[in-house]
């Protein structure tokens, strides 16, 4: 399966390449998991004739999409109407402390499942017991890099530690024939001490990996934190080693002008979270005035339990309509940067551009096709008034995803996955989410406990 040579043929091919190519009636060859050839269809068809042919015909060929902040997750539609902190109390972390192994295998599968239907080739995942989320992400054939939810505060015990975050680095970083990458997570300030984050920054350059955390969601939390260290998060996190050209920060709400400079200065990218934002009422990130300043921005869906789903269509579309009211400019915030966002800006952030996020001769084939052939997709013009960058941001819906491709090897052909039963993975889904909210119960703080009505 692995070296199946195939040509992607008759589509509108988005290289998302720096000239932002775009060929009307093009085709990609695809062999050993890399791209082979780029070119108009009828030349393809028969320089390559006898070779395998998946018909793209009224539909746009184009990279798949990075998730750069996701957390896999089965609690959707129960961690409602909160404020972030007491949100956290309530129902998050009294979930971490419940969760077993085998329910996290049952959520990565749900996760990445989902995505790979709306058009997710790649996953920056911060989770628990991390290797069955690789097990998950090897068997389903997702691209993934993770960060496992560490914590050192007292109180976090039952969290992922930087013990087990090196185990996982030396176990499955680069597994999977070099889908599966490893980082350092940290899941955040107010769980983890000054000395997690210098140690994280000591793992990464040891072990030549990245950091992913969270940066500031709420203005009260990067209150307090001023309040108590003098410093704005980001300038803590810069005090603290951690900032640099691998490191991923999650949100990055409420930047103060020295922060953005840090982010630029050290290269490290935001992994912006617009529908997460909006749900927890954090506010309205800065992107725009981060993208002027050349800081590297991918876009995140974050888990289900703030968003409440992980589509990254969906997502696409919030980031310019934030911006735009944000500055009272219609201007501001093209729609093909936010698509360069969610593909080659995304791999950027993850240090994979060289191999990944675009389409071009020798990278890995991570492709997607997105059918056009619907009513809300009318009409495709691709001359004078080309709108096919507008209508895969503001217009495409998840479920317009036709086929989807990681390393060459196709995942979902025709809306079928092909390397899980989608039923199963369903029901897989279910079961472990009631276990979960059962056991869930017994570590839920009195003062959060339903006591009727
Ligand atoms: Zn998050």
């Amino acid at each position: 399966m692995e070296n199946e040579t195939r040509l992607i043929a008759g589509g509108i091919v988005l290289t998302m390449n720096n000239n932002d190519d775009m060929l009307t009636d093009g085709a990609v060859l695809v062999e050993n998991g890399r791209i082979a050839d780029i070119g108009p269809s009828a030349e393809l068809l028969s320089k390559y004739a006898g070779v395998e042919v998946l018909d793209a015909a009224g539909q746009v060929i184009m990279p798949g999409l990075v998730n750069l902040h996701l957390h896999s997750g089965l609690i959707r539609g129960t961690a409602e109407d909160l404020p972030v902190f007491e949100w956290l109390h309530r129902y998050v972390d009294p979930k971490h402390r419940a969760l077993q192994q085998e329910e996290a295998y049952a959520a990565a599968r749900l996760s990445y499942a989902e995505g790979i239907k709306s058009g997710t080739t790649s996953v920056l995942d911060m989770y628990r017991h991390v290797h069955r989320c690789a097990d998950a992400a090897d068997e389903i054939g997702v691209r993934a890099v993770f960060a496992p939810y560490v914590a050192d505060r007292p109180g976090y015990d039952y969290f992922e530690t930087l013990e087990s975050n090196i185990r996982l680095i030396e176990d499955r970083n680069g597994s999977a024939q070099g889908r599966i990458h490893v980082w350092v997570g940290l899941e955040h300030l107010s769980y983890c001490t000054e000395e997690a984050y210098r140690e994280a920054a000591r793992i990464a350059e040891k072990w030549g990996t990245g950091i992913h955390t969270h940066g500031e969601e709420s203005i009260e939390m990067a209150k307090e934190v001023y309040k108590n260290y003098g410093r704005w998060p980001v300038e803590l996190f810069y005090d603290r080693g951690i900032l640099g050209p691998r490191t991923v920060l999650a949100h990055c709400v409420w930047m103060q002008e020295s922060e953005m400079e840090l982010m630029a200065k050290t290269g490290a990218a935001v992994a912006h979270c617009p529908v997460s934002n909006l749900k927890l009422a954090s506010g309205i990130a800065p992107i725009h005035e981060m993208a002027e300043r050349g800081i590297k921005i991918g876009i995140g869906t974050d888990g289900v339990k703030e968003n409440n789903n992980l589509d990254m269509m969906e997502e696409m579309k919030y980031v310019p309509l934030l911006q735009k009211v944000r500055h009272y400019d219609a201007k501001v915030m093209k729609a093909d940067k936010v698509l360069r966002m969610a593909t080659i800006d995304g791999a950027k952030a993850l240090g994979q551009d060289g191999e990944i996020g675009s389409i071009e001769l020798g990278k890995k084939a991570d492709i997607i096709t997105v059918d056009f052939r619907k009513l809300h997709l009318t009409p495709v013009l691709t001359q004078t008034y080309n709108n096919i960058v507008s209508n895969l941001v503001y217009s495409a819906q998840g479920s317009d995803v036709q086929n989807v491709m990681v390393d060459g090897k196709l995942l979902m052909k025709d809306r079928v996955l092909t390397t899980v039963d989608e039923e199963q993975v369903r029901q897989a889904g279910q079961y472990a989410a009631e276990q979960l909210l059962e056991r869930r119960e017994a570590f839920i703080p009195e003062q959060y406990k339903f006591h009727g009505v």
